[in-house]
């Protein structure tokens, strides 16, 4: 990758279908996490832009001119937005990797990918739910009907931009709403690019706005906007909480919410192929660089295989040591930015200084000068009561944990105030049932880590959020029921 090949951004806001600069003009640096170029300057947008980004989507809603539309009206415009996507798709992987950090070959065979895909998906799916009627005496009819919200909110967080947008203005657009999305200040690129892509593809202006800026300047006049109706959040519990407080004092707008995770991989001694286990438990946590919410980042191994399982993953973890993201061979690329990389490696000091043994890793490297790396990172020995067990770290480290029955691991485990996801690995069907059963998580895997479809839903117990994303139940976050009673005087 040569300066020359690298794509010209433009970091200004979409708002009505214009592109245009913060009203007060100001505008933050773009940073890449691959060699600490600046890739741009983005516009950082505050209350008067999301006022107005508010308006047109408020006057876009009002109008009909999207939400009147049929739905299979609406269905040819998505199809067209997906195909856009994936025509574009190179140049949106290379932005990805440039922004963000992720290897090239992920943004596009993944994000790129699975963000089409979603949208494609919400496009087929929306001219193929029906409307209800009620078994009411034959005195009256009760029908029951789906309505779009109206403006719906959205911000997303920087791990996987696309998708994490994605799967929220996907079935928001389709049902018919208007929708204003915050990207992360951390990955704002993409999805200013998806805007003018939804533009081209035919969704009318003002229907899909993207403000980019900082959460307090930006997030937060969305999610107290007296006239928003929704507000859609994927992010870290922290914010997640406050943006249930920000619904709440506002004018109660729905608030749904995908927060973080720190999600157990059980492996028991029966494990019906330990070396798929070891490569899931390896792989899914340093995909991404360990930046995904559903990382599984305790490993609750069965104590009399441990010491085998664990010589299995080190000789695996030479693979994943990180290298450049513009590099096509690249499987772990740079973390976000200096700010994450820095508490990845607070956390590693954590684990070393609460006892954890180190087995891989632990320490910043320069594959690309001016880059924010770090190395894969195991350690063993650790407790739940550590804080590398307890708390998110969102950076490619895994700990390593040993349990000596189910009970015990169950209740480990459930030990967390997050409940995203988990797996459980055992050729026992009735101990795989009864510890999927008894897990706290929204997902859970038997006998692999990455099952994924975008006709499941998505989402979390306890403090890993409120509601779903994926599959048809993500329409019951952007529509409204109404029932119509119709009275029958004289029937028949
Ligand atoms: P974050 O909470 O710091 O930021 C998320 C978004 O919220 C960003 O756009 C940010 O600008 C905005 N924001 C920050 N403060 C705000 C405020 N006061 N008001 C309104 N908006 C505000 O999270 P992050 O660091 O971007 O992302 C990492 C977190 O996201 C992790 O906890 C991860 O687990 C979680 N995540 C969850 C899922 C899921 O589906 N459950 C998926 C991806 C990421």
């Amino acid at each position: 990758m040569t300066d020359t090949a690298a794509p010209t951004f433009d970091g200004r806001a979409l708002i009505n279908g214009e592109r245009m600069a913060a009203r007060d003009g100001q505008t933050f640096d773009c940073l890449s996490p691959v060699d600490g170029r600046l890739l741009t300057q983005v516009a950082r947008c505050g209350q008067a832009d999301i006022d107005a980004a508010v308006a047109a989507a408020r006057a876009a809603f009002e109008d009909r001119r999207w939400a009147g539309k049929a739905p299979a009206q609406r269905k040819r415009v998505m199809i067209r937005f997906a195909e856009l996507i994936q025509a574009n798709g190179d140049l949106l992987a290379l932005t990805e990797a440039l922004d963000m950090g992720k290897p090239v070959k992920y943004a596009k065979g993944v994000d790129v990918n699975s963000a089409a895909n979603c949208i494609r998906w919400y496009g087929e799916a929306v001219d193929k739910v029906y409307d209800e009627i009620a078994p009411t005496p034959d005195t009256a009819l009760a029908l029951i009907t789906r309505e779009p919200v109206g403006v719906v909110g959205v911000i997303v967080p920087w791990n996987y931009p696309m998708i994490m947008a994605a799967w929220k203005i996907a079935p928001a657009l389709a049902a018919g709403n208007s929708v204003v999305l915050k990207p992360s200040e951390k990955s704002p690129l993409t999805a200013l690019k998806l805007a003018k892509l939804a533009l081209e593809a035919g969704i009318p202006p003002g229907v899909f706005n993207v403000v980019p800026g900082f959460g307090p300047e930006a997030g937060s006049p969305l999610a107290l906007h007296m006239d928003v109706d929704c507000i859609a959040f994927t992010g870290s519990t922290r914010v997640g909480k406050q943006i249930h407080v920000m619904a709440g004092q506002s004018n109660l707008k729905r608030a749904w919410t995908e927060l973080g995770g720190k999600s157990p991989n059980i492996v028991f001694a029966d494990c019906p192929d330990l070396d798929k286990a070891v490569e899931a438990a390896v792989g899914s946590i340093f995909f991404n660089q360990g930046e995904s919410c559903n990382a599984p980042s305790r490993l609750f191994v069965e104590a009399s295989i441990k010491d085998a399982f664990l010589e299995k993953a080190l000789k695996l973890v030479p693979q994943y040591q990180p290298a450049n993201p513009l590099d096509k061979n690249t499987v772990m690329g740079a973390i976000v930015d200096e700010t994450q990389l820095a508490t990845v490696l607070r956390y590693i000091e954590s684990g070393k200084s609460e006892g954890a043994k180190l087995l891989a890793g632990g320490e910043r490297v320069a594959p690309v000068a001016g880059g924010c790396y770090v190395q894969p990172t195991i350690f063993d020995g650790v407790t739940n009561s550590m804080t590398i067990a307890r708390e998110e770290i969102f950076g490619p480290v895994l700990s390593v944990l040993s349990f000596t029955d189910a009970a015990d691991v169950v209740k480990q485990a459930n030990s967390n105030i997050y409940g995203l996801q988990a797996a459980v690995w055992t050729r026992d069907i009735n101990k795989a049932h009864g510890v999927a059963r008894a897990l706290r998580a929204g997902t859970v895997h038997v006998n692999s880590y990455d099952e994924d479809d975008i006709t499941v839903p998505f989402g979390g117990f306890k403090q890993s959020g409120v509601g779903r994303d994926k599959s048809l139940h993500a329409f019951d976050k952007y529509t409204e029921t109404k029932t119509t009673w119709i009275r029958i005087d004289s029937p028949l």
